[in-house]
């Protein structure tokens, strides 16, 4: 998965959120998942379960988790 839109700051510019929706779309499509995925926003860190809009409104407010993309 490409990840250049990670480092975008600004979370209006359609990059990022086209980046945020592919992401959705490729957690979403992983074994196991059930309507819930680890939100790797800022906030959660990876460490709570959301449903996938909840996910997409923290990824757009707050940006991803700087470690995530390590
Ligand atoms: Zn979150």
């Amino acid at each position: 998965m490409d990840k250049q839109w990670l480092n975008i700051k600004n979370k209006a510019d359609q990059t990022y959120i086209k980046g945020v929706d592919d992401f959705l779309e490729w957690a979403h499509s992983q074994p196991g998942v059930y309507g819930m995925i680890r939100c790797p926003c800022n906030q959660c860190m990876n460490k709570k379960f959301k449903h996938r809009n909840k996910v997409r409104k923290d990824l757009l407010k707050k940006g991803f988790w700087e470690s995530y993309t390590v």
